[in-house]
């Protein structure tokens, strides 16, 4: 892993406007992901891992808005582009695999068109040279045979379209590729099979991979480091060794203390109480109703992202 920075974020807020006020999706998120590196995003549902991902891309839809801070890939800010240089910059530097991503093929489009389509529209038709040779090779670098070309997505397995999805990201080598829970909807099985390809294809290309997803065991057996999120807010970042070995943020400590071991047999800990509610979050540490460990100073200050160690980065009063 090289440490100079594909992608830089600082300063990032994202609001979604309701008719009750701004609902603070992504609160003051700065983080970096080096080249080649793999960076996991975890935190439980709705606490800003997927906005944040959406506002790399520009894909933030009406009523949620970038309301500041700045996007770099490669220096370029992403924030400035307009709807066009975006366009061009999406897919050629920087990919996603989403949500669902299998349920995202056109089902009445043959594979070989829907990635021609992809690779048509920002490279124009003096792709076309090659064409249908480039989109099996593509296939077969995701472990895919070449007739899978000719098939409807109807015709494939579960794993077989996410790696359709796969080819998809890379075929344009991007810098970045932003998988969305690539493989939540497979089972375990499958789902080491699709991961290992996505590493190795990300590692062929020396692209970059940003990894969102709320199972600590598969980040733990895939990424470099990971960024906690809770509420909106970047809590520790930090390597997954260190994460695991020594998490520091009682969040992160929670999150480390539920995943069940086969060796201690221990029963998971769960949180008391509910995330917090976004439209009016708590003042202070957004933590702090949940939090065991909270000061005084909890419920008035939002600690800032403050780097404890090396490399790793918490909020929390705890450590100021
Ligand atoms: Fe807990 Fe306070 Fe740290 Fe927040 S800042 S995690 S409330 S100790």
């Amino acid at each position: 892993m090289n440490t100079d920075a594909v992608l830089r974020i600082n300063n990032l807020h994202v609001h979604y406007q309701t008719p009750q006020g701004a609902v603070k999706a992504v609160d003051e998120v700065n983080l970096f992901v080096g080249r080649g590196e793999r960076f996991g995003f975890v935190g439980e549902s709705g606490c800003g891992k997927t906005t944040t991902a959406l506002a790399i891309l520009q894909m933030i839809q009406y009523p949620g808005k970038i309301v500041a801070g700045e996007i770099l890939l490669e220096g370029k800010n992403l924030v400035e582009l307009n709807a066009e240089e975006m366009r061009r910059t999406r897919w050629r530097e920087v990919s996603l695999i989403p949500q669902g991503a299998m349920s995202s093929l056109n089902p009445v489009m043959r594979i070989k068109d829907q990635i021609a389509d992809a690779i048509l529209t920002h490279e124009g038709r003096s792709a076309r040279t090659g064409l249908n040779q480039r989109i099996e090779d593509l296939l077969v670098t995701v472990g895919l045979q070449r007739p899978v070309a000719q098939m409807f997505p109807h015709e494939l397995s579960g794993g077989m379209k996410q790696r359709v999805c796969v080819a998809m990201a890379i075929a344009l080598k991007p810098k970045l590729i932003i998988a969305d829970e690539p493989t939540s909807a497979l089972d375990v099985v499958v789902q080491r099979i699709v991961t290992q390809t996505l590493i190795e294809v990300q590692e062929r290309i020396g692209a970059s991979l940003i990894l969102i997803g709320h199972d600590m065991g598969l980040q733990a057996q895939i990424v470099h480091r990971l960024a906690i999120m809770y509420g909106g807010h970047l809590v520790e970042m930090a390597t997954v060794k260190k994460i695991f070995q020594a998490p520091q943020h009682p969040y992160t400590q929670v999150l480390i203390g539920s995943v069940p071991s086969p060796k201690t047999k221990k029963s998971p800990f769960a949180l008391p109480g509910l995330p917090p509610a976004l439209l009016n979050p708590p003042p202070g540490c957004v933590f702090h109703p949940r939090c065991a460990k909270a000061l005084e100073m909890c419920r008035t200050q939002v600690p800032p992202l403050h780097e404890i160690q090396a490399a790793h980065f918490v909020a929390c009063h705890l450590y100021r």
